[in-house]
């Protein structure tokens, strides 16, 4: 657990590598009340992944926010995510005006496969959006389902990145896997995608598809750490594309709803020995890079 200096060691970190900061693509701020249920959930972790899930940054919403600029985060997303119809244009309200409130937070939003959804993307691109969030595993749906099919294109028009929870861990859903995403693809070439938690746990398979699509990035939230490599190791014979999509791989921590402190993330990624100059570009440069377009 984080101790009281770790907000000095993680800007050792980024400073050792000559960054001006971190850019973190995925950290979750969201309503109150919606928060307080996500931790309820992860309170209830152990008994439904086997491992208990002690939430770190269990803190009141300034203080999680003057964590992230203590850390040296010049940039952090407020990950929001819709699990029924009629919730996403209500989160995307409360995230437009919690960048508008917060400094360095890109503007977030979301999306559900329902009426009105191309409108409400649409707005939202519009009115600034930065950053989509798509939860396929708590939301339960088809990335295919053709409800979504004009807010994919709308958003592959735009460039506007979607960091997309598509893979079967810590838990599978109907819905999660290479498959869907491989065949929205096919379609949306173009398609911006930011594969979460490297698609853990089916890193090779998403490993492929950012290989074959140029636009397809992947967040590092939760992989290569102690946690994650109980549950679901990254094969180490995998490690040499992460050299060759060193460009397109994103630092994502999860922030704050992590059992580990921050460092952990950090230290996790130093491990793989990729070399500074991986380690910069991930930390920093892909990140800042993809949100200066
Ligand atoms: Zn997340």
């Amino acid at each position: 657990m984080p101790g009281d200096d770790e907000a000095r060691q993680v800007r050792a970190f980024w400073e050792r590598l000559g960054a001006p900061g971190l850019v973190d693509v995925h950290t979750h701020f969201m309503p109150e009340r919606v928060l307080r249920k996500v931790w309820a959930y992860f309170d209830s972790a152990g008994p439904l992944t086997g491992t208990e899930w002690p939430i770190v940054y269990r803190e009141e919403e300034d203080r999680r926010v003057e964590l992230l600029r203590e850390f040296g985060v010049l940039r952090f997303t407020s990950m929001v995510y819709p699990h029924k119809p009629g919730m996403a244009e209500w989160l995307n309200a409360w995230a437009a005006d919690f960048a508008a409130r917060v400094e360095g937070c890109l503007r977030t939003a979301t999306l559900f496969p329902e009426e009105g959804v191309e409108r409400y993307v649409a707005e939202a691109v519009d009115g600034g959006a930065r950053v989509f969030k798509a939860h396929v595993q708590v939301g339960a749906y088809d990335p295919n389902d053709p409800l979504l099919d004009g807010a994919w294109g709308l958003l592959a028009g735009a460039g506007v990145p979607i960091v997309i929870h598509c893979g079967s861990g810590p838990a599978p859903g109907k819905h999660t896997g290479p498959g869907p995403v491989a065949r929205l693809l096919a379609r949306h070439p173009r398609l911006r995608l930011v594969v979460a938690h490297m698609g853990m746990p089916e890193y090779a398979d998403f490993l492929n598809l950012a290989e074959r699509y140029e636009e397809v990035r992947l967040d590092t939230t939760m992989a290569f750490t102690d946690f994650s490599e109980r549950l679901a190791p990254f094969p180490p014979a995998e490690r040499p594309r992460l050299a060759d999509l060193g460009d397109r791989i994103l630092l994502g921590s999860d922030f704050p709803n992590i059992p580990y402190g921050y460092l952990h993330q950090l230290q996790a990624l130093q491990r793989l020995g990729m070399g500074d100059d991986w380690l910069r570009a991930v930390c920093h440069d892909n990140g800042a890079r993809l949100f200066s377009q």
